[in-house]
């Protein structure tokens, strides 16, 4: 039997919705793929008829192959990946290829045919491939049976200008847009369950994300910080996090806890860990902070006290889960693969000076009255500086040059 060489056909639908940007969309998410793909035999990817295409080396064996496309499939802007064969535009070599495919495709009762000529200089219609390479399949496998509406499996053939490409086996993407084309976002990433499914929302739709992470540290030890850092890790495997700047924020709580009413104390926090955040997104160039919020999930998220914190800052906030149950969110960690990570307890910012009762119904103008007592426009500089900064591979981001302030 003929050695195909291997391929992973990647479909994105919603990129192909986006007219003119189109190819700024496709290189992005193809320059991603070339970076997240580099432990694997890849030899190119080229974009072929509104698909990309990964050619993998000769001699490049199932099992990498599956590993290869199940990387890919976890892309954002991937929304389907499939496994195939590059081969000759001959119906008798495209007939071999989809046979070789289809004992690669698992277990399954129904397939049909889905060919596709990009170029009307073959021959063939596509109606025709369909025929003709359907009735081979079936003469080779009786015990199968077409099945033109949802088949278990679809046999895609592509036939291009130069060569064919035919494919059984294929998963569906995480979808999305892929990161680096919707700009750069700043994170607010806890070592919890919330924010970095949060932070993983935002990557989905094509952001950049830059996490802060507020340390309890000197007043705790760094635990949290580890965690944060195997968080970051699993948000690195699909590109979506570039950064992590670490905040020593113990000290400051303390000086807060003396300073105003314990019941605004938590409110305080969060204030000053926002204005932090913005003054990291004006150093990284950032649009937007993201949170973990969940509305009403705790005392620091119902409504009145996301108005109070929200007013701290200039920068739009978004808090993609505001609406999601707290079992939804912990099945979308769980798919992200952050989930166990979250559930290993470590102090930080969050469990220190604690109040026994915290306000749930913040009023702007008291907490403005109280927080007059601080010394905040000296502190957020000083903290963002204290910052200790990690790098994760993201293909998309690059460092901004630091200009004078
Ligand atoms: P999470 O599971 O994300 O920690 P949570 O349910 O514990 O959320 P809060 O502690 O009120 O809720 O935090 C709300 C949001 O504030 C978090 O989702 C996160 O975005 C941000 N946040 C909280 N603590 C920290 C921290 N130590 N460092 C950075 N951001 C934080
Ligand atoms: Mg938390």
């Amino acid at each position: 039997m003929t050695e195909f060489q291997r391929i992973c056909l990647v479909h994105y639908h919603e990129i192909g919705l986006k007219g003119h940007n189109r190819s700024t969309f496709e290189m992005r998410l193809l320059k991603n793929l070339e970076a997240l793909l580099k432990p694997f035999p890849v030899v190119v990817i080229h974009r072929i008829a509104g698909r990309l295409c990964v050619f993998l080396r000769e001699g490049t064996d199932w099992t990498t192959a599956k590993e290869a496309a199940d990387v890919i499939g976890k892309v954002p802007g991937v929304a389907r990946v499939s496994c195939g064969f590059k081969c000759e535009r001959d119906l008798d070599e495209m007939t071999e290829a989809a046979l070789a495919a289809m004992a690669e495709a698992g277990e399954f009762d129904t397939f049909k045919v889905a060919a596709r000529r990009n170029h009307t200089d073959f021959a063939t219609g596509s109606m025709d491939m369909n025929q003709i390479i359907g009735s081979a399949l079936c003469a080779a496998h009786p015990e199968k049976s077409v099945k033109m509406k949802k088949p278990d499996v679809t046999v895609g053939v592509e036939v291009v200008q130069n060569a064919a490409y035919v494919y059984a086996r294929s998963l569906p993407g995480v979808g999305g847009l892929p990161v680096g084309s919707s700009g750069l976002v700043v994170s607010l990433l806890s070592s919890g369950i919330d924010s970095p499914v949060a932070t993983w929302k935002l990557a989905r739709r094509g952001a950049v994300c830059i996490g802060v992470h507020f340390s309890g540290r000197p007043q705790t030890s760094d635990a949290s910080e580890y965690l944060v850092d195997d968080i970051a890790q699993v948000l690195e495997r699909t590109g979506c996090i570039a950064r992590v700047y670490a905040v020593p924020f113990g000290d400051y709580q303390r000086e807060i806890a003396l300073t105003v009413p314990p019941e605004l104390r938590v409110i305080m926090y969060r204030r000053l860990m926002f204005k932090v955040a913005e003054e990291i997104a004006r150093r990284e160039r950032a649009g937007a902070l993201v949170t973990g919020e969940s509305l009403g999930q705790v005392a620091s998220q119902t409504l009145d006290n996301i108005r109070c914190t929200d007013a701290a800052v200039d920068l739009p906030v978004f808090r993609p889960l505001i609406g999601t149950d707290k079992l939804e969110i912990i099945a979308e960690a769980e798919r992200l693969g952050s989930f166990e990570i979250s559930s290993q307890d470590a102090p930080d910012c969050c469990t220190l000076f604690m109040p026994r009762s915290p306000e749930t119904h913040a009023k702007l103008p008291v907490v403005l009255e109280a927080e007059a007592a601080l010394p905040i426009e000296r502190w957020v500089p000083e903290i963002a500086d204290a910052a200790e900064v990690r790098d994760y591979a993201c293909p998309a981001y690059k460092p901004k040059k630091k200009r004078a302030s």
